[in-house]
């Protein structure tokens, strides 16, 4: 091979890749530097004169390595993250090699038609209509956002109200149903949307998060005009799905657009045995799902699918004289995102559909609810550990009380607020489990508890790892239960 290519700095950088890859699992998923070690490392001041690729892309390794999180091994349950997989990445490199601008047709005919395939074979894996368009995102978040641009337009536009020319202000009200419990994403984009939290109406849940279905029937028949509905397919610490059919009949009853935020759940489609918790999804009119979550495409990837492809038009929609395209072009993937120009996203998704198949997702996905259920009866057998939710897919969310110990309730007191013995030791397993840096858990509140969530979502996890997180965190327990036992409680305080 020619010289100038052995160490170019893509070679270096696919060296490192490669490097990084294979010792995934033997790296510790939590960066135990500190931030101002981390700020030194990369730190090298600004040369005056630059330096060599190749020796850039080493600094640059060497810099940030020491601050990585483990989010791509197997022993990774932190929030809900993807595993960047491999074929996704070598995608990317492509990607970023050929540089295409997924704005027009005409800026890339080739990034334009693999998210068209793409866009088509995700509306078959989720069984969704096909003639919903899709919108290539940075993730569930902005695709919540699309979703629900499209909804504003378009239920505005039943009250004959033209959104495009008129804007917000003065437009007839916007009701916009909501669970009490929806992701802090969906009520960020509801406001950049420009629908204030005065115009949500919160829907109570039960006690796993779903949306009390009577109530918002109730609260529908309060409600004449605009109205969008969102529902949630997957909550972050349960897992659990909202009555998607009971509500999709709902919205069609009471001329509601139906909004779900499906960011990991919506997956559950793809497989027989967990379809049934999204039955009803089908009956949405725009979605919100994740590439980078489930699928293990490399950040940044989600999709934002509408049924209505002209609402879902009219709201992205970026028209200019030199962004005129020819009659024949194909699709122009700027019409379903707020980006003009931007990377060409269908390229991983493409390469990642074709690496698992229909058969790779739906296994993979049964993978991590099996091992999910295997958890939670490797815990339950524990004293003190109490696992929330009733696991139907991949979440878990798992709390830790010292039961019967008055000495603690004695020196927390009658005064503490509901739930701070809980806290105290639940907060102190998940930092033991941390420190002891073989597996990776985070914690929440929720429901008036600490909880430590578990997220099986990682492409790399089995069963054996699954074997390993349970006995870090029944070490942890333990160890935890033997100091607050030795010092009469009084490290409750800590
Ligand atoms: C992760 C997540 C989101 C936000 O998705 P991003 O990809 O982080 O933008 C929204 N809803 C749910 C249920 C999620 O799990």
């Amino acid at each position: 091979m020619d010289t100038q290519y052995i160490d170019s700095a893509i070679a270096v950088a696919y060296n490192e890749a490669q490097r990084y890859q294979a010792l995934r699992n033997d790296t510790r998923p939590r960066p135990e530097i500190d931030t101002e070690a981390l700020r030194l490392a990369f730190d090298i001041g600004l040369p005056d004169a630059g330096r060599e690729p190749s020796d850039v892309i080493r600094l640059l390794n060497e810099a940030a390595i020491p601050g990585l999180v483990g989010s791509t091994s197997a022993g990774f349950f932190g929030w809900v993250m993807g595993a960047s997989s491999q074929v996704g990445v070598a995608a990317d490199i492509l990607t970023s090699t050929w540089g295409q601008n997924a704005g027009i047709y005409q800026t890339s005919p080739s990034a334009a038609v693999a998210e068209e395939v793409s866009s088509s074979w995700l509306l078959d894996l989720l069984d969704l209509p096909k003639e919903s368009s899709v919108g290539f995102t940075t993730g569930a978040t902005m695709a919540s956002f699309i979703g629900l641009a499209a909804a504003r337009i378009e239920v505005l536009d039943r009250q004959g109200w033209n959104f495009e020319v008129d804007g917000m202000i003065g437009a007839p009200p916007v009701r916009v149903i909501v669970s009490e419990e929806a992701h802090a994403s969906v009520l960020a984009v509801l406001g950049y949307l420009g629908f204030g939290q005065r115009n949500l109406i919160r829907i109570p849940t039960d006690e796993q998060g779903r949306m009390d279905v009577d109530e918002m029937e109730a609260v529908l028949k309060t409600v004449n005009g605009a109205c969008i509905i969102v529902a949630q397919a997957g909550h972050i610490n349960s897992g659990a799905f909202d009555r998607l059919d009971v509500i999709g009949e709902l919205a069609r009853r009471h001329d509601a657009w139906f909004h779900i935020d499906g960011a990991f759940g919506l997956w559950a489609r793809c497989s027989p045995h967990y379809r049934e918790l999204a039955q009803g999804a089908e009956l949405a009119d725009s979605w919100a799902v994740d590439g980078h979550k489930w699928l293990q495409v490399p950040y940044d990837s989600g999709y934002a699918i509408v049924r209505n492809s002209a609402a879902h038009r009219r709201a992205m929609s970026i028209n200019a004289s030199y962004l005129n395209h020819a009659v024949d072009d194909g699709r122009n993937p700027s019409d379903y995102c707020p980006e003009l120009s931007r990377r060409a996203r269908g390229f991983t998704t493409w390469a990642v559909l074709q690496m698992h198949g229909r058969q790779g997702v739906r296994e993979m996905l049964e993978r991590h609810c099996e091992c999910a259920q295997q958890l939670q009866k490797l815990l339950e057998n524990e004293p003190g550990v109490r696992v929330m939710n009733s696991v139907c897919l991949n979440q878990l969310a798992v709390t830790f009380e010292i039961s019967g110990d008055h000495r603690i309730s004695e020196v927390v007191g009658d005064h503490s607020p509901q739930g701070s013995v809980n806290a105290i030791s639940t907060d102190a397993v998940i930092a033991r489990v941390q420190k002891e840096n073989i597996s990776f858990v985070s914690g929440a509140d929720w429901r008036g508890h600490r909880i430590m969530r578990v997220s099986v979502i990682s492409e790399h996890t089995g069963i054996r790892d699954i074997e390993r997180l349970a006995i870090s965190i029944t070490k942890a327990w333990r160890a935890e239960q033997k100091v607050v036992r030795q010092s009469g409680g009084a490290c409750v305080q800590q």
